[in-house]
Protein backbone atom coordinates (compact mmCIF):
# COMPACT_ATOMS: atom_id res chain seq x y z
CA UNK A 1 0.00 0.00 0.00
CA UNK A 2 2.71 2.50 0.91
CA UNK A 3 4.72 1.62 -2.30
CA UNK A 4 1.05 2.11 -3.96
CA UNK A 5 0.93 5.69 -2.05
CA UNK A 6 3.90 6.58 -3.19
CA UNK A 7 3.66 5.80 -7.02
CA UNK A 8 0.51 7.58 -6.88
CA UNK A 9 1.62 10.83 -5.19
CA UNK A 10 4.55 10.53 -7.90
CA UNK A 11 2.36 10.16 -10.64
CA UNK A 12 0.13 12.87 -9.35
CA UNK A 13 2.60 15.53 -8.77
CA UNK A 14 4.05 14.50 -12.70
CA UNK A 15 0.70 15.41 -13.71
CA UNK A 16 0.44 18.59 -11.70
CA UNK A 17 3.75 20.03 -13.25
CA UNK A 18 2.90 18.94 -16.79
CA UNK A 19 -0.90 20.77 -16.59
CA UNK A 20 1.29 23.99 -14.75
CA UNK A 21 3.57 23.61 -18.36
CA UNK A 22 0.82 23.63 -20.35
CA UNK A 23 -1.22 26.39 -18.83
CA UNK A 24 2.07 28.09 -18.73
CA UNK A 25 3.00 28.15 -22.41
CA UNK A 26 -0.67 28.69 -23.39
CA UNK A 27 -0.41 32.07 -21.49
CA UNK A 28 1.13 34.63 -23.77
CA UNK A 29 1.47 37.00 -20.95
CA UNK A 30 -2.33 38.21 -21.70
CA UNK A 31 -3.73 35.91 -18.43
CA UNK A 32 -2.92 38.74 -16.37
CA UNK A 33 -5.29 41.32 -17.55
CA UNK A 34 -8.12 41.46 -15.05
CA UNK A 35 -11.52 43.16 -15.90
CA UNK A 36 -12.04 44.02 -12.38
CA UNK A 37 -8.90 45.55 -12.04
CA UNK A 38 -9.64 47.96 -14.65
CA UNK A 39 -13.26 48.72 -14.01
CA UNK A 40 -11.85 49.63 -10.20
CA UNK A 41 -9.22 52.02 -12.15
CA UNK A 42 -11.76 53.90 -14.28
CA UNK A 43 -13.83 54.27 -11.46
CA UNK A 44 -11.65 56.09 -9.13
CA UNK A 45 -9.98 58.16 -11.70
CA UNK A 46 -13.65 59.23 -13.26
CA UNK A 47 -14.85 59.54 -9.96
CA UNK A 48 -16.13 63.16 -8.63
CA UNK A 49 -13.27 62.92 -6.12
CA UNK A 50 -10.84 63.32 -8.53
CA UNK A 51 -12.70 66.29 -9.62
CA UNK A 52 -12.73 66.05 -13.88
CA UNK A 53 -9.04 65.60 -13.57
CA UNK A 54 -7.63 69.10 -14.93
CA UNK A 55 -4.01 70.38 -15.14
CA UNK A 56 -2.73 72.61 -12.37
CA UNK A 57 -6.38 71.64 -9.92
CA UNK A 58 -6.33 69.76 -7.12
CA UNK A 59 -7.75 66.96 -9.78
CA UNK A 60 -4.28 66.77 -11.12
CA UNK A 61 -2.66 66.27 -7.66
CA UNK A 62 -4.58 63.60 -6.64
CA UNK A 63 -4.62 62.54 -10.31
CA UNK A 64 -0.78 61.77 -10.38
CA UNK A 65 -0.39 60.64 -7.27
CA UNK A 66 -2.89 57.77 -7.86
CA UNK A 67 -0.87 57.26 -11.05
CA UNK A 68 2.52 56.64 -9.47
CA UNK A 69 1.47 54.74 -6.57
CA UNK A 70 -0.46 51.90 -9.36
CA UNK A 71 2.96 51.90 -10.79
CA UNK A 72 5.21 51.72 -8.10
CA UNK A 73 2.84 49.01 -6.64
CA UNK A 74 3.05 47.17 -9.86
CA UNK A 75 6.94 47.44 -9.69
CA UNK A 76 8.07 49.61 -12.53
CA UNK A 77 10.96 51.72 -12.21
CA UNK A 78 10.46 55.58 -12.06
CA UNK A 79 10.90 56.89 -15.62
CA UNK A 80 12.90 59.78 -15.12
CA UNK A 81 15.83 59.44 -13.14
CA UNK A 82 14.71 59.13 -9.35
CA UNK A 83 11.49 60.22 -10.34
CA UNK A 84 8.13 59.30 -12.05
CA UNK A 85 6.77 62.73 -13.35
CA UNK A 86 8.49 64.71 -15.82
CA UNK A 87 7.75 68.66 -15.20
CA UNK A 88 5.99 70.37 -17.95
CA UNK A 89 6.00 73.97 -17.58
CA UNK A 90 2.61 75.72 -19.01
CA UNK A 91 0.64 78.91 -18.29
CA UNK A 92 -3.16 79.01 -17.77
CA UNK A 93 -4.85 81.64 -19.67
CA UNK A 94 -8.27 83.02 -18.48
CA UNK A 95 -10.12 84.74 -20.79
CA UNK A 96 -12.97 86.75 -19.80
CA UNK A 97 -14.80 88.24 -23.00
CA UNK A 98 -17.30 90.89 -23.23
CA UNK A 99 -20.96 89.75 -23.55
CA UNK A 100 -21.28 90.66 -26.77
CA UNK A 101 -19.28 91.84 -30.08
CA UNK A 102 -20.61 94.90 -32.46
CA UNK A 103 -20.87 94.31 -35.99
CA UNK A 104 -20.26 97.04 -38.47
CA UNK A 105 -21.76 96.58 -41.57
CA UNK A 106 -22.75 99.36 -45.17
CA UNK A 107 -26.03 98.40 -44.25
CA UNK A 108 -26.12 99.20 -40.67
CA UNK A 109 -25.00 97.40 -37.50
CA UNK A 110 -25.90 94.89 -34.85
CA UNK A 111 -24.13 92.76 -32.41
CA UNK A 112 -23.85 89.14 -31.63
CA UNK A 113 -24.28 87.70 -28.29
CA UNK A 114 -21.10 85.52 -26.64
CA UNK A 115 -21.62 81.94 -26.53
CA UNK A 116 -24.95 81.83 -28.38
CA UNK A 117 -23.40 83.30 -31.52
CA UNK A 118 -19.63 82.75 -31.05
CA UNK A 119 -17.16 81.17 -29.17
CA UNK A 120 -13.95 83.07 -28.35
CA UNK A 121 -10.87 82.57 -26.60
CA UNK A 122 -7.09 83.39 -26.67
CA UNK A 123 -3.59 82.01 -26.75
CA UNK A 124 -1.77 85.50 -25.86
CA UNK A 125 -0.52 85.94 -22.79
CA UNK A 126 -1.81 89.98 -22.75
CA UNK A 127 -3.69 91.61 -19.86
CA UNK A 128 -6.09 93.00 -22.22
CA UNK A 129 -7.17 92.11 -25.54
CA UNK A 130 -9.42 94.24 -28.44
CA UNK A 131 -10.97 94.35 -31.63
CA UNK A 132 -11.63 97.66 -32.62
CA UNK A 133 -14.04 97.67 -36.14
CA UNK A 134 -11.44 95.06 -37.24
CA UNK A 135 -11.65 94.33 -40.97
CA UNK A 136 -12.98 90.90 -41.62
CA UNK A 137 -12.12 88.74 -44.96
CA UNK A 138 -13.60 85.61 -45.55
CA UNK A 139 -10.29 83.23 -46.96
CA UNK A 140 -11.73 80.13 -47.81
CA UNK A 141 -10.63 77.42 -46.17
CA UNK A 142 -7.42 79.63 -44.54
CA UNK A 143 -4.66 76.46 -46.26
CA UNK A 144 -1.80 77.09 -47.89
CA UNK A 145 -0.94 73.65 -48.85
CA UNK A 146 1.45 73.73 -52.14
CA UNK A 147 1.43 69.79 -52.41
CA UNK A 148 -2.04 70.20 -53.29
CA UNK A 149 -1.68 73.22 -55.55
CA UNK A 150 -3.54 75.36 -52.77
CA UNK A 151 -3.33 78.63 -51.24
CA UNK A 152 -6.52 80.71 -49.98
CA UNK A 153 -3.75 83.45 -48.68
CA UNK A 154 -2.41 84.14 -51.83
CA UNK A 155 -2.12 87.91 -52.99
CA UNK A 156 -3.85 88.82 -49.20
CA UNK A 157 -2.76 90.84 -46.93
CA UNK A 158 -4.38 89.76 -43.59
CA UNK A 159 -2.11 91.78 -41.27
CA UNK A 160 -4.18 93.12 -38.30
CA UNK A 161 -7.54 91.59 -39.94
CA UNK A 162 -10.02 88.97 -38.37
CA UNK A 163 -10.55 86.06 -41.24
CA UNK A 164 -13.11 83.86 -41.39
CA UNK A 165 -12.47 80.43 -42.49
CA UNK A 166 -14.58 77.22 -42.98
CA UNK A 167 -13.76 74.23 -40.96
CA UNK A 168 -12.28 70.65 -42.30
CA UNK A 169 -10.80 70.81 -46.67
CA UNK A 170 -11.98 71.21 -49.69
CA UNK A 171 -11.83 67.40 -50.31
CA UNK A 172 -14.56 66.92 -48.25
CA UNK A 173 -16.72 69.89 -49.03
CA UNK A 174 -16.39 69.43 -53.00
CA UNK A 175 -17.02 65.78 -52.17
CA UNK A 176 -14.53 65.40 -55.05
CA UNK A 177 -11.75 62.41 -54.36
CA UNK A 178 -9.45 64.61 -56.33
CA UNK A 179 -9.01 67.14 -53.96
CA UNK A 180 -6.28 66.82 -50.89
CA UNK A 181 -7.43 63.52 -49.81
CA UNK A 182 -11.22 63.41 -50.81
CA UNK A 183 -13.54 62.50 -47.58
CA UNK A 184 -10.58 61.84 -45.38
CA UNK A 185 -8.98 64.76 -43.03
CA UNK A 186 -5.63 66.17 -44.24
CA UNK A 187 -3.78 68.55 -41.37
CA UNK A 188 -5.08 71.45 -43.16
CA UNK A 189 -8.46 70.42 -42.16
CA UNK A 190 -7.67 70.55 -38.70
CA UNK A 191 -8.90 73.97 -36.54
CA UNK A 192 -5.59 73.93 -35.01
CA UNK A 193 -3.97 74.13 -37.84
CA UNK A 194 -6.31 77.06 -39.05
CA UNK A 195 -5.12 79.01 -36.20
CA UNK A 196 -1.70 78.40 -36.67
CA UNK A 197 -1.74 79.74 -40.68
CA UNK A 198 -3.78 82.79 -39.96
CA UNK A 199 -0.93 83.42 -37.19
CA UNK A 200 1.73 82.50 -39.63
CA UNK A 201 -0.27 85.18 -42.02
CA UNK A 202 -0.33 88.10 -39.34
CA UNK A 203 -4.23 87.71 -38.80
CA UNK A 204 -5.73 89.46 -35.70
CA UNK A 205 -8.21 86.86 -35.63
CA UNK A 206 -9.45 84.00 -36.79
CA UNK A 207 -12.85 82.49 -36.61
CA UNK A 208 -13.97 78.83 -37.95
CA UNK A 209 -17.10 78.84 -39.33
CA UNK A 210 -18.78 75.73 -37.54
CA UNK A 211 -21.01 72.48 -39.20
CA UNK A 212 -21.76 70.02 -37.58
CA UNK A 213 -21.06 67.40 -40.27
CA UNK A 214 -17.68 69.00 -41.18
CA UNK A 215 -16.02 69.42 -37.66
CA UNK A 216 -17.45 65.72 -36.66
CA UNK A 217 -18.72 67.54 -33.29
CA UNK A 218 -21.76 69.95 -32.55
CA UNK A 219 -21.13 73.82 -31.49
CA UNK A 220 -21.76 73.19 -27.89
CA UNK A 221 -18.47 71.46 -28.06
CA UNK A 222 -16.88 74.59 -29.34
CA UNK A 223 -18.99 77.00 -26.87
CA UNK A 224 -17.75 74.52 -23.99
CA UNK A 225 -14.71 77.02 -24.32
CA UNK A 226 -15.71 80.22 -24.40
CA UNK A 227 -14.87 82.50 -21.33
CA UNK A 228 -13.00 78.95 -19.93
CA UNK A 229 -9.46 79.14 -18.97
CA UNK A 230 -7.12 76.87 -21.49
CA UNK A 231 -3.64 76.00 -20.77
CA UNK A 232 -0.83 76.13 -23.57
CA UNK A 233 2.96 75.55 -23.06
CA UNK A 234 4.89 77.62 -21.08
CA UNK A 235 6.48 79.59 -24.69
CA UNK A 236 8.23 82.82 -22.39
CA UNK A 237 11.64 83.84 -24.58
CA UNK A 238 10.56 82.08 -27.64
CA UNK A 239 9.31 83.68 -30.36
CA UNK A 240 5.91 82.64 -30.60
CA UNK A 241 3.11 83.68 -33.37
CA UNK A 242 -0.44 83.67 -32.32
CA UNK A 243 -3.61 85.62 -33.04
CA UNK A 244 -5.09 87.91 -30.72
CA UNK A 245 -8.67 86.26 -30.65
CA UNK A 246 -9.40 82.90 -32.19
CA UNK A 247 -12.62 81.02 -32.34
CA UNK A 248 -15.54 79.54 -33.74
CA UNK A 249 -19.38 81.05 -35.28
CA UNK A 250 -21.83 78.66 -36.04
CA UNK A 251 -22.68 78.90 -39.73
CA UNK A 252 -26.26 80.43 -39.43
CA UNK A 253 -24.19 83.65 -37.91
CA UNK A 254 -21.35 83.27 -40.44
CA UNK A 255 -24.28 83.48 -43.03
CA UNK A 256 -25.44 86.77 -41.37
CA UNK A 257 -22.36 88.23 -42.10
CA UNK A 258 -22.31 87.47 -45.75
CA UNK A 259 -25.79 88.61 -45.98
CA UNK A 260 -24.88 92.11 -44.32
CA UNK A 261 -21.71 92.27 -46.69
CA UNK A 262 -24.10 91.66 -49.55
CA UNK A 263 -23.01 88.19 -50.13
CA UNK A 264 -25.03 84.91 -49.75
CA UNK A 265 -24.13 81.10 -48.51
CA UNK A 266 -23.10 80.50 -52.27
CA UNK A 267 -19.78 81.51 -51.43
CA UNK A 268 -18.99 78.85 -49.35
CA UNK A 269 -19.24 76.79 -52.13
CA UNK A 270 -17.04 78.90 -54.65
CA UNK A 271 -14.18 78.35 -52.00
CA UNK A 272 -14.02 74.62 -53.23
CA UNK A 273 -12.76 75.77 -56.18
CA UNK A 274 -9.19 75.54 -57.03
CA UNK A 275 -8.00 79.28 -57.52
CA UNK A 276 -10.79 80.80 -54.84
CA UNK A 277 -9.85 84.67 -54.32
CA UNK A 278 -10.42 85.70 -50.86
CA UNK A 279 -13.03 88.14 -50.59
CA UNK A 280 -13.03 91.33 -48.41
CA UNK A 281 -16.33 91.23 -46.29
CA UNK A 282 -15.97 95.26 -45.74
CA UNK A 283 -17.48 94.84 -42.25
CA UNK A 284 -15.84 95.45 -39.12
CA UNK A 285 -16.02 93.38 -35.41
CA UNK A 286 -15.50 95.04 -32.44
CA UNK A 287 -15.26 93.46 -28.87
CA UNK A 288 -12.70 92.95 -25.61
CA UNK A 289 -11.01 90.42 -23.72
CA UNK A 290 -9.59 90.66 -20.35
CA UNK A 291 -6.73 88.30 -20.07
CA UNK A 292 -5.35 86.76 -16.82
CA UNK A 293 -2.39 84.44 -16.83
CA UNK A 294 -0.96 82.10 -14.03
CA UNK A 295 2.47 80.25 -14.61
CA UNK A 296 2.76 76.64 -13.55
CA UNK A 297 4.00 73.10 -13.51
CA UNK A 298 2.24 70.29 -14.69
CA UNK A 299 3.00 66.49 -14.51
CA UNK A 300 3.53 63.77 -17.59
CA UNK A 301 3.90 60.78 -15.49
CA UNK A 302 6.39 58.29 -16.85
CA UNK A 303 7.58 54.39 -15.53
CA UNK A 304 9.32 52.02 -17.07
CA UNK A 305 10.28 48.29 -17.40
CA UNK A 306 14.02 48.33 -18.54
CA UNK A 307 14.59 45.91 -21.45
CA UNK A 308 16.80 42.94 -19.85
CA UNK A 309 18.54 42.42 -23.77
CA UNK A 310 18.48 46.54 -25.21
CA UNK A 311 18.06 48.62 -22.41
CA UNK A 312 18.80 51.69 -24.47
CA UNK A 313 15.66 50.69 -27.00
CA UNK A 314 12.06 52.09 -26.15
CA UNK A 315 8.43 51.27 -26.47
CA UNK A 316 6.18 53.78 -25.55
CA UNK A 317 2.43 53.28 -24.22
CA UNK A 318 0.76 56.21 -24.27
CA UNK A 319 -2.42 57.64 -22.78
CA UNK A 320 -3.70 60.73 -21.66
CA UNK A 321 -4.71 60.99 -18.00
CA UNK A 322 -6.43 64.61 -18.13
CA UNK A 323 -9.92 65.96 -18.87
CA UNK A 324 -11.81 69.22 -18.33
CA UNK A 325 -12.08 69.38 -14.66
CA UNK A 326 -15.11 71.16 -13.57
CA UNK A 327 -17.09 74.03 -15.63
CA UNK A 328 -20.17 74.90 -17.33
CA UNK A 329 -22.81 72.84 -15.60
CA UNK A 330 -24.93 71.05 -18.21
CA UNK A 331 -28.78 70.80 -18.45
CA UNK A 332 -29.15 68.58 -15.47
CA UNK A 333 -26.75 70.59 -13.57
CA UNK A 334 -23.80 68.29 -13.25
CA UNK A 335 -20.45 70.58 -13.74
CA UNK A 336 -17.50 67.56 -13.62
CA UNK A 337 -16.07 66.38 -16.36
CA UNK A 338 -15.16 62.62 -15.10
CA UNK A 339 -13.62 61.34 -18.71
CA UNK A 340 -14.97 58.52 -17.87
CA UNK A 341 -14.34 57.10 -21.37
CA UNK A 342 -11.94 59.51 -22.58
CA UNK A 343 -9.70 58.66 -21.25
CA UNK A 344 -9.74 57.66 -17.67
CA UNK A 345 -10.35 54.09 -19.92
CA UNK A 346 -7.33 54.44 -21.69
CA UNK A 347 -5.18 55.24 -18.54
CA UNK A 348 -6.60 52.48 -16.81
CA UNK A 349 -5.83 50.23 -20.00
CA UNK A 350 -1.99 51.45 -19.94
CA UNK A 351 -2.18 50.44 -15.96
CA UNK A 352 -3.03 46.95 -16.99
CA UNK A 353 -0.22 46.80 -19.78
CA UNK A 354 2.27 48.18 -17.37
CA UNK A 355 1.18 44.92 -15.06
CA UNK A 356 1.45 42.50 -18.00
CA UNK A 357 4.74 44.18 -19.26
CA UNK A 358 6.29 43.49 -15.78
CA UNK A 359 5.54 39.80 -15.90
CA UNK A 360 7.03 38.98 -19.07
CA UNK A 361 10.26 40.78 -18.84
CA UNK A 362 10.46 42.38 -22.07
CA UNK A 363 14.15 42.53 -23.98
CA UNK A 364 13.67 46.05 -25.45
CA UNK A 365 12.59 49.29 -22.20
CA UNK A 366 8.62 49.72 -22.12
CA UNK A 367 8.05 52.99 -21.05
CA UNK A 368 4.30 53.83 -19.49
CA UNK A 369 4.01 57.68 -20.79
CA UNK A 370 0.65 59.09 -18.86
CA UNK A 371 0.39 62.42 -20.36
CA UNK A 372 -1.05 65.84 -19.29
CA UNK A 373 -3.00 68.31 -21.09
CA UNK A 374 -3.87 66.27 -24.14
CA UNK A 375 -7.37 67.96 -23.87
CA UNK A 376 -5.73 71.17 -24.27
CA UNK A 377 -3.73 71.21 -27.50
CA UNK A 378 -1.70 67.77 -27.01
CA UNK A 379 0.66 69.57 -24.76
CA UNK A 380 2.03 66.71 -22.70
CA UNK A 381 3.04 64.73 -25.24
CA UNK A 382 4.34 67.92 -27.19
CA UNK A 383 6.55 68.69 -24.35
CA UNK A 384 7.68 64.81 -24.11
CA UNK A 385 8.62 65.07 -28.13
CA UNK A 386 10.76 68.30 -27.64
CA UNK A 387 12.25 67.42 -24.37
CA UNK A 388 12.49 63.80 -24.71
CA UNK A 389 13.61 61.71 -21.67
CA UNK A 390 15.11 58.81 -24.02
CA UNK A 391 16.47 59.48 -27.51
CA UNK A 392 14.04 59.79 -30.03
CA UNK A 393 16.06 57.73 -32.45
CA UNK A 394 16.15 54.95 -30.28
CA UNK A 395 12.78 54.87 -29.34
CA UNK A 396 11.71 52.31 -31.02
CA UNK A 397 7.49 53.09 -31.39
CA UNK A 398 4.55 54.75 -30.06
CA UNK A 399 1.50 52.96 -29.38
CA UNK A 400 -1.01 55.07 -28.09
CA UNK A 401 -4.51 54.48 -26.04
CA UNK A 402 -7.24 57.14 -26.48
CA UNK A 403 -10.64 55.85 -25.35
CA UNK A 404 -11.35 51.66 -24.61
CA UNK A 405 -14.32 50.49 -25.56
CA UNK A 406 -16.18 50.00 -22.68
CA UNK A 407 -18.69 47.68 -24.09
CA UNK A 408 -19.36 44.29 -25.87
CA UNK A 409 -16.64 43.09 -27.66
CA UNK A 410 -16.11 44.16 -31.69
CA UNK A 411 -15.27 41.73 -34.20
CA UNK A 412 -13.10 44.84 -35.56
CA UNK A 413 -10.43 47.36 -34.42
CA UNK A 414 -10.23 50.60 -36.58
CA UNK A 415 -6.65 51.78 -37.51
CA UNK A 416 -6.54 55.69 -37.47
CA UNK A 417 -4.79 57.05 -40.35
CA UNK A 418 -4.53 53.74 -42.19
CA UNK A 419 -1.18 53.44 -44.23
CA UNK A 420 1.41 55.22 -41.71
CA UNK A 421 3.67 52.24 -40.90
CA UNK A 422 4.51 48.61 -40.29
CA UNK A 423 2.84 49.14 -36.90
CA UNK A 424 -0.46 48.56 -38.58
CA UNK A 425 0.41 45.06 -40.17
CA UNK A 426 1.16 44.13 -37.13
CA UNK A 427 -1.47 45.01 -35.63
CA UNK A 428 -3.75 43.63 -38.46
CA UNK A 429 -1.63 40.08 -37.68
CA UNK A 430 -2.71 40.41 -34.46
CA UNK A 431 -6.73 40.90 -34.82
CA UNK A 432 -6.43 38.47 -37.49
CA UNK A 433 -5.20 35.60 -35.01
CA UNK A 434 -8.52 36.35 -32.38
CA UNK A 435 -10.91 35.73 -35.64
CA UNK A 436 -11.43 39.65 -36.06
CA UNK A 437 -10.46 42.16 -38.41
CA UNK A 438 -9.22 45.79 -39.48
CA UNK A 439 -12.39 47.93 -40.51
CA UNK A 440 -12.00 50.89 -42.83
CA UNK A 441 -12.32 54.41 -40.31
CA UNK A 442 -15.81 55.07 -40.48
CA UNK A 443 -15.23 59.08 -40.12
CA UNK A 444 -12.20 59.70 -42.43
CA UNK A 445 -13.48 63.23 -42.46
CA UNK A 446 -12.95 63.53 -38.68
CA UNK A 447 -9.01 63.69 -39.10
CA UNK A 448 -8.31 61.74 -35.85
CA UNK A 449 -5.08 60.51 -36.85
CA UNK A 450 -4.32 64.71 -35.87
CA UNK A 451 -6.45 64.61 -32.39
CA UNK A 452 -4.51 62.44 -30.34
CA UNK A 453 -1.05 61.99 -28.28
CA UNK A 454 0.71 60.07 -31.34
CA UNK A 455 0.31 62.88 -33.30
CA UNK A 456 3.42 64.50 -31.26
CA UNK A 457 5.89 61.45 -31.22
CA UNK A 458 4.78 60.85 -34.96
CA UNK A 459 5.74 64.80 -36.02
CA UNK A 460 9.39 63.50 -34.42
CA UNK A 461 9.44 61.00 -36.45
CA UNK A 462 8.24 58.26 -34.21
CA UNK A 463 6.33 55.28 -35.84
CA UNK A 464 3.25 55.69 -34.06
CA UNK A 465 0.04 53.70 -33.85
CA UNK A 466 -3.56 54.38 -32.78
CA UNK A 467 -6.04 52.45 -32.84
CA UNK A 468 -10.30 53.42 -32.38
CA UNK A 469 -12.46 50.78 -30.89
CA UNK A 470 -14.48 48.86 -33.33
CA UNK A 471 -18.04 49.12 -34.71
CA UNK A 472 -18.84 45.57 -35.46
CA UNK A 473 -20.03 44.62 -31.95
CA UNK A 474 -20.31 40.98 -31.35
CA UNK A 475 -23.93 39.50 -31.67
CA UNK A 476 -25.73 43.24 -32.35
CA UNK A 477 -23.79 43.71 -35.37
CA UNK A 478 -22.30 47.29 -37.23
CA UNK A 479 -25.36 49.19 -36.80
CA UNK A 480 -26.09 48.69 -33.19
CA UNK A 481 -22.12 49.78 -33.09
CA UNK A 482 -22.18 53.02 -34.91
CA UNK A 483 -25.32 53.83 -33.58
CA UNK A 484 -23.72 53.57 -30.01
CA UNK A 485 -20.67 55.34 -31.53
CA UNK A 486 -23.21 58.10 -32.89
CA UNK A 487 -25.02 58.74 -29.47
CA UNK A 488 -22.15 59.02 -27.65
CA UNK A 489 -20.50 61.75 -29.69
CA UNK A 490 -23.72 63.59 -29.95
CA UNK A 491 -25.26 63.47 -26.02
CA UNK A 492 -21.37 62.77 -24.31
CA UNK A 493 -18.31 63.59 -25.82
CA UNK A 494 -16.38 66.56 -23.69
CA UNK A 495 -19.44 66.62 -21.53
CA UNK A 496 -20.47 66.12 -17.87
CA UNK A 497 -22.08 63.03 -18.75
CA UNK A 498 -19.29 61.42 -20.12
CA UNK A 499 -19.31 59.34 -16.86
CA UNK A 500 -18.32 55.71 -15.27
CA UNK A 501 -21.63 53.24 -15.26
CA UNK A 502 -21.24 49.70 -13.82
CA UNK A 503 -24.15 48.62 -14.83
CA UNK A 504 -23.06 49.46 -18.56
CA UNK A 505 -19.62 49.09 -18.42
CA UNK A 506 -19.20 45.13 -19.44
CA UNK A 507 -15.86 45.94 -21.00
CA UNK A 508 -15.42 43.31 -22.51
CA UNK A 509 -14.37 45.10 -25.57
CA UNK A 510 -11.63 46.78 -23.75
CA UNK A 511 -10.10 43.58 -22.22
CA UNK A 512 -10.09 42.31 -26.22
CA UNK A 513 -8.27 45.61 -27.62
CA UNK A 514 -5.73 45.80 -24.88
CA UNK A 515 -4.86 42.39 -24.98
CA UNK A 516 -4.04 42.49 -28.76
CA UNK A 517 -2.64 46.23 -28.44
CA UNK A 518 -0.11 44.37 -25.80
CA UNK A 519 0.79 41.50 -28.05
CA UNK A 520 1.59 44.32 -30.61
CA UNK A 521 3.94 45.84 -28.19
CA UNK A 522 5.21 42.14 -27.13
CA UNK A 523 6.59 41.39 -30.35
CA UNK A 524 8.41 44.97 -30.62
CA UNK A 525 9.60 44.17 -27.28
CA UNK A 526 11.24 40.57 -27.87
CA UNK A 527 12.57 41.80 -31.38
CA UNK A 528 15.55 43.58 -33.02
CA UNK A 529 13.29 44.84 -36.11
CA UNK A 530 12.52 48.72 -36.36
CA UNK A 531 9.19 49.08 -37.69
CA UNK A 532 9.24 51.45 -40.39
CA UNK A 533 7.06 54.25 -41.94
CA UNK A 534 5.22 53.37 -44.75
CA UNK A 535 5.94 55.25 -48.79
CA UNK A 536 3.69 57.93 -48.96
CA UNK A 537 3.76 58.69 -44.94
CA UNK A 538 4.01 62.75 -44.42
CA UNK A 539 6.32 61.63 -41.40
CA UNK A 540 8.74 58.77 -42.96
CA UNK A 541 11.46 61.46 -44.12
CA UNK A 542 11.90 63.18 -40.32
CA UNK A 543 12.93 59.42 -39.52
CA UNK A 544 15.43 58.87 -42.11
CA UNK A 545 16.58 62.37 -41.67
CA UNK A 546 15.48 64.08 -44.45
CA UNK A 547 13.07 66.45 -43.46
ZN1 LIG B 1 -9.05 61.76 -25.33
Amino acid sequence: MIQFNKWLLIASLFLLVACDQKNHTADDGTAIFSADSFKEHVSVLASDSFMGRKPFTAGETITINYLEQQLKSAGLEPGNGTSYFQEVPMVNIQATAAPTMQVNTPKGNFSLKGYDDYAIWTDKVDAHISLDKTEVVFAGYGVVAPEYNWNDYAGLDVKGKVVLVMVNDPGFWAGDTTLFKGKEMTYYGRWTYKFEEAARQGAKGCLIIHNTAAASYPFKVQQAGHNSSRLQLDNRGKDMKNCDVIGWIPEPIANKLFAAAGFDSTLLVKANKPGFKAVPLNIGLSTTMDVKTTYDKSHNVIAKITGSKHPDEVIIYSAHWDHFGIGRPDAKGDSIYNGAYDNASGTAGLLEIARAFKAIKPERTVMILLVTSEEQGLLGSKYYAENPLYPVDKTVANINIDELNRFTKTKDMVIVGEGQSELEDYLKEEVEKTGGYISPNPHPEAGHYYRSDHFNFAKAGIPALYINPGIDVVGKGKEYGKQQEDDYTKNNYHQPSDEYDAKTWTVEGAMNDMKILFRVGKRLAFSETWPKWKQGSEFKAIREGKK
